[in-house]
């Protein structure tokens, strides 16, 4: 099958390398030439433009930054969407809200392609070792021709119904995840604040009812206070949680927690903390 992938950043370019790894034929593009290297070198073939992507590809894969990001690649004369033809597919799985996947869907269908939003839970490390969770909605008919290429990609895959709902749904897990982590980084600070120690307070945590691989995984870093390589991005995460606070204004749900832990990411964002890890947001907590 010949497949397309546009946006070659942290989770693109693994998940890219691992379709390539499957045997697909894979075209990609991205905005940033340098991104390309590793994948050209594995057997990738590199268009020009994400038009040229989907004028080669039956089921075109995309996974950018934000809805803008999304816009850039998808719109106008260069876009994905001039280059779909009469059932090709376009699979979004970028985080984005409701209603830039709804557009997305409504210009593929105009255009005579089909469309499947297809966001993703699971950083650097799953999307390398093709463990993604993968929630999908959409076409079913596109959901159902890309499974052997999700499947190179995620290893839980829901098909959740009609387009909206597996990006509104992506908002409501990294709601949680985003609140976790703050949590995470204010019993830290107490601790350590208090003259305790922290990865006493960790293997406490480990051992009860709130164990889980983020903790395990950040845990000792944050309170070793090192330095460590963004898998996401502080600057998504506090894309997330302003996407989920504006789905909630629509339709009336009150957020109180998270609308908090969404100012202590905006105040990391102005601090510079946007492309350092989402855990950095522990530098704000506790300078
Ligand atoms: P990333 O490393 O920042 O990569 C973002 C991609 O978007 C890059 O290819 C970037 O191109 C492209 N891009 C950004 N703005 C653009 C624009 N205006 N025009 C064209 N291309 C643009 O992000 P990531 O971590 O891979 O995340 C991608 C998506 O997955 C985001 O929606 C994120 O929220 C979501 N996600 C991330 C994780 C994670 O742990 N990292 C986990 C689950 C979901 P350049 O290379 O040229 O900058």
């Amino acid at each position: 099958m010949n497949i397309g992938f546009v946006g070659l950043g942290i989770m693109g370019s693994a998940m890219a390398a691992n379709l390539l790894k499957a045997d697909f034929r894979v075209t990609v593009w991205n905005r940033s030439p340098d991104a390309y290297r590793l994948l050209e070198a594995g057997g990738a073939k590199v268009a020009g433009t994400p038009r040229a992507v989907a004028e080669v590809s039956e089921i075109l894969f995309a996974m950018m930054a934000t809805p803008a990001a999304v816009e850039s690649v998808r719109d106008g004369a260069e876009g994905i969407i001039a280059g779909l033809r009469t059932g090709s597919g376009y699979v979004d799985m970028s985080t984005v809200d409701a209603e830039t996947s709804r557009e997305s869907s409504r210009l593929s269908h105009a255009a005579g392609g089909l469309f499947l939003e297809a966001p993703v839970a699971g950083s650097r490390k799953p999307a390398e070792d093709a463990a993604l969770t993968i929630m999908a909605a959409g076409d079913r008919v596109l959901y159902d021709s890309s499974l052997p290429a999700l499947e190179k990609m995620g290893r839980k895959i829901l098909f959740l119904g009609e387009t909206g709902n597996a990006a509104r749904m992506k908002l409501a897990n990294n709601l949680v995840m985003g609140g976790m982590l703050t949590a995470l980084c204010e019993g830290l600070a107490l601790a350590s604040g208090s003259g305790l120690d922290t990865a006493q307070l960790l293997e406490i945590l480990d051992s009860g009812a709130v164990s889980n691989p983020m903790f395990r995984l950040k845990g000792p870093l944050i309170a070793a206070g090192t330095e460590f390589p963004a898998a996401f991005p502080l600057k998504h995460m506090q894309k997330d949680l302003r996407l989920a606070l504006r789905l909630a204004d629509e339709i009336g749900q009150p957020l109180f927690a998270t609308a908090a832990v969404n100012e202590l990411y905006k105040s990391a964002l102005a601090k510079g903390l946007g492309d350092e890890d989402f855990a950095a947001v522990c530098r704000v907590v506790r300078p």
